[in-house]
Order: structure tokens, then C-alpha cells, then sequence
């Protein structure tokens, strides 16, 4: 199904060949990737669903590249999180031509369901320069010093929400095709019912057994499933934890207090093996992005029951 606008693209696309890659149509973008797991589940069958970040890259830092912004432009609907997450968003949406995006932070269903977020960004005062400083300098917004934990996508309950939102914006912008996106979205939250309730059984035996997660991101799946998180290295997972923090936490993993940290396949710093050597301690890595997993009908059960088998693989240990 062409419609004009694909000619368009593809003439663009050409021209700009020589400088970059090509450029394929569509129709809904998202910023992360397990925003779009819940878009191509919503838009399968009906229209495509591409991710603007690559797999390994990091939601904290990525700067758009000429082909983004084409993407950007030639999408219906562009999906993600919202200014205080994916700060390099807010230029090409606000861009756009009318109502084509849904920032999923800002609805009014998922508002009231935003967990506050640990800003204290390791206050230990044990250095000299301040953080302040520093952010001021750089004139970074970067969203975990927001008030909100911004990590939405790892709550079932919000991305729900999330389904519905890209299933209203869909019917509206393809009336013809709602027969299919109102079975898709029915499809998308019965395999949810069904996922969220394995998931809530496998973790069960491991609610109790403490542990340190690298950055502080997984407060949603922590709540939903009453794991027992003890704290992480860093809010920012581009600021280094404070010595104080470290030994804090080398403190309470020699004590026993905790049986795994976590590092990240996008972040692994030293400092997570540093501070578990000689404690006993395991390393386990806790996948917030899904890399690996590709855009599919089934993909966000796939990636829940993925981030759910990395807690339950470390924590129940032997
Ligand atoms: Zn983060």
C-alpha cells in the first residue's frame, strides 16, 4: 500500500544517497526500542513500525543523525516518552506538522501513575566539585534528574496504556484499517494478562534476595513484582558513582545483604566488577532496551519474560 508520500521519500532518499543510508518508509517511529515492541504489536498487520536508536546505543546521550530526522519527518506518528527522557526528541517533534506524536509521559491516563524518581544523584559530598556545577555547565537536561522516573516502558500497567494511546492515534489516522488495530490492541492486552501473571510465579521465589541494579531504571517492574532492589551505582548512568556510594555498596555486599549486581549491556563499567570482586557476590545484567529482540507481534512479551529471566538466572544463583 504506497501512498504518494513513499514517492516522495524515495526521490529524497536517492539524492541523498551519497551521503547516507537508505532511508525506508515508516509510518510509525519510535524513540526507544520497547516503545516500539508496543507499537508494532498495535500496528501489525496495518503499517510499519521502525526504531530510531540503534541497539547498543544509550537513551541518555543519542544525537540524531541526518537519516533520524528524515524518518522523523516522513512518519505518521512518531512514539516516545516524553522531553525529561529523550531530550533529543523535543527539536524534530516540535517540528512536525500538527498532532502526529504521542509523548506517552504526558497523558493524562499515565500521569497519575509515574513513580517519583531518586534524584539525589549521589549527594555523598565527598568531592570537591559539586554536580550542580558541573550539569550547569553543560546545560544538560537529562532526564533523571527529572522529578519522575522516566523508565514508563518497563511498567506493564503503562504500557498498556501505551497500546491504547498508539491504537486511538492509528484509528484515527487509518479509519479503514480499525477492524485490525481493535484486535490487535485486545490481542496486545490478553497476552499482557497472560505474561505479567508467568512473570509475577517465576519471580516469586526471589522476591526476597536483595541486590544493586547499575543505573536507576527498574522501579516500575520492581513495584509491579515486589522485588527487593537494595539501591544502584548511579541515577545517570553517564555520571560515575562517588567513592562513598562504591564503598557504601561493597559494604553491604561483603555483609551479605546482597546476592547479585546487575550491570547493563549498554553500560559496563568497571566499578560494577570492582566493587563485587571478592565479596561472592554475582554479576548478573539486566537488559532495560531489549537489544537482540526483534519488532513483532509478540516482542514486548518476549522482552518482559527476558528482563524476567536476567533477575531470576542471578538471584536464585545455586
Ligand atoms: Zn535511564
Amino acid at each position: 500500500m504506497l501512498h504518494k508520500k513513499t514517492f516522495l521519500c524515495a526521490s529524497f532518499t536517492v539524492a541523498l544517497w551519497a551521503g547516507t543510508t537508505v532511508v525506508a518508509q515508516a509510518d510509525v517511529v519510535t524513540s526507544i526500542k520497547p516503545l516500539g515492541f508496543i507499537a508494532s504489536a498495535i500496528a501489525d498487520g496495518v503499517t510499519k513500525t521502525e526504531v530510531l536508536l540503534p541497539d547498543g546505543a544509550s537513551a541518555h546521550d543519542y544525537a540524531l543523525k541526518p537519516g533520524d530526522i528524515i524518518k522523523l519527518k516522513n512518519s505518521e506518528l512518531v512514539v516516545w516518552v516524553g522531553p525529561e527522557m529523550e531530550a533529543f526528541m523535543q527539536k524534530p517533534v516540535a517540528q512536525q506538522a500538527g498532532d502526529k506524536n504521542i509523548a506517552l509521559s504526558t497523558l493524562a491516563a499515565v500521569k497519575p501513575l509515574l513513580m517519583k524518581g531518586d534524584d539525589d544523584d549521589d549527594h555523598d559530598h565527598e568531592q570537591g566539585h559539586s554536580e550542580e556545577a558541573h550539569h550547569d555547565k553543560n546545560g544538560d537536561d537529562d532526564h533523571h534528574h527529572g522529578e519522575y522516573n522516566m523508565h514508563i516502558w518497563l511498567s506493564p500497567e503503562i504500557s498498556r496504556l501505551a497500546a491504547v494511546a498508539i491504537h486511538d492515534k492509528l484509528v484515527e489516522l487509518m479509519p479503514k484499517n480499525k477492524a485490525k488495530l481493535d484486535a490487535n490492541l485486545q490481542q496486545f492486552e490478553a497476552e499482557l494478562a497472560r505474561t505479567d501473571k508467568q512473570i509475577a510465579d517465576e519471580l516469586s521465589p526471589v522476591k526476597t534476595k536483595g541486590y544493586f541494579v547499575f543505573h536507576d531504571a527498574y522501579g516500575y517492574f520492581e513495584k509491579q513484582y515486589g522485588l527487593t532492589s537494595l539501591g544502584h551505582f548511579t541515577v545517570n548512568p553517564e555520571i560515575q558513582p562517588g567513592a562513598q556510594r562504591l564503598h557504601n555498596i561493597r559494604t553491604e555486599l561483603v555483609e551479605q545483604k546482597a546476592v547479585c549486581v546487575f550491570a547493563e549491556p549498554q553500560f559496563r563499567p568497571a566499578v560494577v566488577e570492582a566493587v563485587a570482586r571478592g565479596t561472592g557476590v554475582r554479576i548478573g545484567t539486566l537488559d532495560p532496551l531489549g537489544s537482540g529482540i526483534a519488532l513483532g507481534k509478540d516482542s514486548y512479551m518476549q522482552f518482559l519474560t527476558h528482563l524476567s529471566h536476567q533477575y531470576t538466572s542471578c538471584l536464585k544463583g545455586d
